[in-house]
């Protein structure tokens, strides 16, 4: 069976030697002292491996069982779920007003990898309510907010979000649910919604779903869209629980992984719904969910790879098969363990250096997120704005493709349920569909975000490696080995976004041909930046005297594989996104 192991120190390695989050001038992040932020990341690394991570093949073997109209969760997870509401996890960057913890979102997200690493299908439960908590938060009347904020804070009423219908997930402007205004101001919603992810459960006293429908009468197609409130059980004037509502399960899903959630069709009935910001602005309030849940996905992507690296190291390390071809190294046993071969090891520095690439993007990910959300920095939403479908697609590719990679370190072991690997793999996968596919990321990124505010924001990220390029020369290993790939890499990325500008305009099939490979070109120059940050600061360290040699070390050696095996893949995206649409395109759809 596998097991999981928190990173404490490689979070605390992003937080205080890269990120210096006590340096910087956003409020509440002078208190993340060094010590403070290792109790609580050691705290939650212990629940994750003690009490999550045992729980994820009870989830992937038993699933989730309507019955009645109840979904019976996985054999633990309800006791599990109080544990995790009783230390406070689910509160820890909420608002103290609704009694939350007010921690930055960094060390949200940070617990965050190690609960999804754990169990991902597990913290689903209290992601989407968090997501939810958030777009409330952000839209909601303070009557609103009184009323919910409490009970989603501690998790004792969790959320959902509810875009999906049969006829449409990426285009919502096709959507068929109704809400019909009643006269005291609530809507009576009508329709059915698909793939809805902890939809029902029996986790929660309450469940407050947040619904998209479109208001009678109003304009045709997504701008005729509009955001509810629409709890399972209709709540007293006291906030004490009151009649059921017109919602219910119409079935769950039998699906490929995360077997733990439940995945609902949800039947609305004139369901009492309360409209959520303003009428037919719903995808404006939604959107403060999916930005957050796109972040959430493109971490499910990078820790579920993150979990399979650890326990492919494990195995690597155990597993006697052939000799080192350079000589035996386990003379006295009956063969060398499986990482003494260059393939192997191949295959793990490739893992490796994703996965730390990644934590570091997505913390600086979250690091600009607080930065506006409490330091009210505008630059900073652009920068985030523009880097989220890159988060998302980019690292949930590469986490599902690096879940299957660290299956592939087991052989058949890895590909048989014993082992644990199948389930990494399996749950990985779906991270790269919903919030949006993978291709639609793409399409976010190269149509709309690249030319926001006229290029505005991806002129900073251009000028951001520049100027660390510019400040950080002059050593000559450092030089060579992080500062040139990424230059090169760099160019190439700004070559793209050069093709698009001038082949886009005459034909929007030459940009949109080359708009996965673009995010994922962006995905490699993001991660070669982090890498030549985590380098700089590991070396640094080094030259200060820091005691833990092996461990910077191993920073750099990892950084420089990054440099030299992965970012070059730059230049086969630009190739690709130069040949243009032609030969995408060249075929007619009676000839595939
Ligand atoms: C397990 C699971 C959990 C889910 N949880 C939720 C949830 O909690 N709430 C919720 O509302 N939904 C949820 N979903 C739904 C999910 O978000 C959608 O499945 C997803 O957005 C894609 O929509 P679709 O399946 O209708 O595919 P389609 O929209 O039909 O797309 C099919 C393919 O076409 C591509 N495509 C579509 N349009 C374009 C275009 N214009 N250009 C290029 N490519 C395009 C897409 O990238 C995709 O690859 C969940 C789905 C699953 C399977």
């Amino acid at each position: 069976m596998p097991s999981y192991t928190a990173p404490v120190k490689d979070m605390q390695f992003v937080l205080h030697d890269v990120l210096k989050v006590t340096e910087q001038d956003i409020p509440g992040y002078d208190e993340l002292e060094a010590d403070f932020t290792s109790a609580i990341l050691e705290e939650a690394g212990k629940i994750s491996s003690e009490v999550l991570q045992p729980l994820n093949v009870v989830g992937d073997k038993e699933g989730c069982v309507l019955e009645n109209g109840v979904v019976r969760t996985p054999t633990g997870f309800k006791e599990a779920f109080e544990q995790m509401k009783e230390g406070g996890w689910t509160a820890l960057d909420c608002d103290p007003e609704y009694g939350g913890q007010g921690m930055p979102y960094i060390m949200g997200t940070a617990v965050g990898e190690m609960m999804v690493s754990a169990n991902m299908a597990f913290n689903m439960y209290q992601g989407l309510t968090h997501g939810a908590y958030s777009a409330i938060h952000a839209h909601g009347t303070d009557a609103q907010k009184a009323t919910y904020l409490p009970k989603m804070v501690s998790c004792e009423w969790t959320g959902t979000m509810n875009l999906t219908e049969p006829h449409c997930g990426t285009d919502l402007g096709l959507m068929r649910t109704k809400a019909a205004p009643q006269d005291d101001g609530s809507y009576k919603i009508t329709g059915q919604k698909i793939f809805i992810s902890a939809g029902e459960h029996d986790m929660a006293d309450n469940i407050i779903h947040l619904v998209l429908a479109k208001i009678e009468g109003g304009p045709e197609g997504i701008k005729g869209v509009s955001l509810f409130i629409v709890p399972k059980f209709l709540v007293n004037d006291d906030n004490s629980v009151g009649a059921r509502n017109g919602v219910s399960v119409g079935s769950i899903e039998e699906k490929m992984g995360i077997h733990g959630n439940s995945t609902c069709v949800m039947n609305y009935d004139e369901a009492t719904g309360y409209l959520l910001g303003t009428e037919h602005k719903g995808m404006r309030a939604m959107f403060t969910m999916m930005n957050e849940a796109r972040m959430g996905v493109g971490l499910q992507g990078y820790a579920q790879a993150a979990v399979a690296y650890e326990n492919a190291v494990i195995y690597a390390n155990d597993r006697l098969q052939g000799r080192a071809v350079t000589g035996a190294e386990n003379p006295d046993g009956p063969a060398d363990p499986l990482i003494v071969h260059p393939d192997i090891r191949r295959n793990l520095m490739d893992q490796k250096s994703f996965v730390e690439g990644a934590r570091a993007f997505t913390f600086w990910g979250a690091h600009l997120i607080d930065r506006h959300v409490r330091g009210g920095d505008e630059a900073a939403d652009g920068l985030i704005s523009l880097l989220t479908p890159v988060i998302k697609g980019f690292q949930t590719d590469k986490g599902f493709e690096y879940a299957v990679a660290a299956q592939q370190v087991y052989g058949g072991h890895g590909y048989i349920e014993e082992w644990g690997m199948s389930q990494f793999a399996r749950d990985a996968r779906i991270a790269m569909i919903y919030e949006g596919a993978n291709g639609v990321q793409a399409l976010d990124l190269v149509g709309r975000k690249l030319a926001q505010d006229g290029g505005k924001h991806v002129m900073a990220f251009f000028d951001l490696v520049k100027s660390f390029i510019k400040d950080n020369g002059g050593n000559e290993e450092f030089d060579k080995a992080f500062l040139e790939p990424l230059k090169a890499a760099s160019k190439d990325l700004q070559a793209a976004g050069m093709y698009f500008m001038q082949n886009g305009m005459k034909n929007p099939n030459h940009a949109l041909a080359g708009s996965y490979d673009f995010m994922h070109m962006f995905g490699h120059v993001c991660l070669g930046l982090m890498w030549a940050k985590m380098g700089k600061a590991a070396m640094d360290a080094l030259e200060g005297g820091a005691s833990d040699t092996a461990f910077y070390e191993t920073k750099i050696a990892t950084g420089k594989y990054y440099m030299a095996r992965q970012l070059p893949a730059t230049g086969m995206h630009l190739a690709r996104i130069e040949s243009g649409a032609d030969t995408v395109m060249a075929l007619d759809a009676a000839n595939f």
